[in-house]
């Protein structure tokens, strides 16, 4: 039910930079730690510096141009007085003239949990309607302690999970995408470029000394501009290669942001060195399909805290 702009995306994840979880826990600023609460508590031993998706030094920019809050969105604006509508007409009156108003001038409301998890603390994002369908994109987490954790979170919040979407196939973002899969029977959906990183991903998950308790499946393919989602719920995919082959973003138009995956974060974009790692192309996707949303357009990146695509504009070292 929802429009969707007819840009193109693509973007790929992994960037060169250092590490960067410590930094950014250090330095984000005050207002933008909105998923320090849902952090995993992991062993130390397992939190050695991300090698899948580095940034670059913090600086005091980011305080500055921390983005603005989020303007009231119409769930806030239905949950007027409902009592006494009957004879209180005039207030029913005033109700709807509001409703309209802020339907015309604010984003529809996306519901948008953030569980960080596994070794790389990507972020897992958890989109769902008011019906609480969801969807859940990059499961991430990599042990039964974190796969606990997120169907705990799940059932918290009432949630039935409907697909999971791959931003792309670097093994960070995949480690529960079979287990999510096959714990809720839901599809999996990426770009058909992802297949050759889900082929290997056992190979790279003991790489890092990692296990998957369920091998990463594709079920179906999402093609550039294609439109997918649920009721309520709908993103256009943009191919983002450049950080990996097969990378997506998923962008929203109505409700105003943009899931980046490890193409574009906080000041940073995707690393390049790794396979199909191209910083030309990289660039070339971000600045075709990212850097022109509205500058409002709020970034949910793979890791790290969100941002705008204005504040990246400005403050972007790599763009
Ligand atoms: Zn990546
Ligand atoms: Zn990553």
């Amino acid at each position: 039910m929802f429009s969707i702009p007819t840009e193109n995306r693509t973007t790929h994840p992994l960037r060169a930079s250092q590490p960067k979880t410590e930094h950014r826990r250090r330095y984000a600023p005050p207002n933008q730690k909105p998923h320090t609460a849902s952090v995993m508590r992991l062993a130390t031993e397992h939190r050695k510096p991300q090698t899948l998706c580095a940034s670059p030094p913090k600086t005091e920019h980011r305080r500055r141009y921390a983005p603005p809050h989020r303007k009231p969105n119409t769930a806030d604006v239905t949950r007027l007085p409902t009592e006494n509508r009957e004879t209180l007409n005039i207030f029913f009156f005033a109700e709807q003239l509001l409703f309209h108003y802020f339907c015309e001038n604010y984003p529809i409301f996306m519901n948008i949990l953030t569980l960080t998890a596994n070794p790389f603390q990507v972020n897992t994002y958890i989109v769902y309607n008011s019906d609480k369908q969801a969807i859940i994109i990059d499961p991430a987490c990599s042990n039964p302690e974190e796969q606990n954790y997120f169907i705990r979170e799940i059932d918290k919040h009432g949630l039935t999970p409907a697909m999971i979407l791959l931003t792309h196939g670097h093994i960070d973002h995949i480690l529960g995408c079979g287990f999510m899969r096959e714990h809720y029977k839901i599809p999996v959906f990426a770009h058909e470029f992802t297949e050759i990183f889900i082929a290997q991903a056992e190979s790279s998950a003991d790489l890092f000394g990692l296990h998957l308790s369920h091998p990463p499946v594709i079920d179906k393919f999402i093609e550039h501009e294609q439109t997918i989602g649920i009721d309520q719920i709908s993103f256009k995919a943009f191919h983002t290669p450049g950080h990996a082959s097969g990378s997506l973003c998923f962008y929203s138009e109505t409700s105003e942001l943009v899931f980046s995956g490890d193409v574009l974060f906080q000041q940073s974009i995707g690393r390049t060195d790794l396979p199909t790692g191209d910083m030309d192309v990289l660039l070339f996707h971000i600045r075709k399909y990212l850097l022109t949303l509205p500058p409002q357009t709020i970034v949910y990146p793979g890791h790290g805290p969100k941002t705008t695509i204005e504040n990246e504009i400005h403050t972007n070292p790599f763009l």
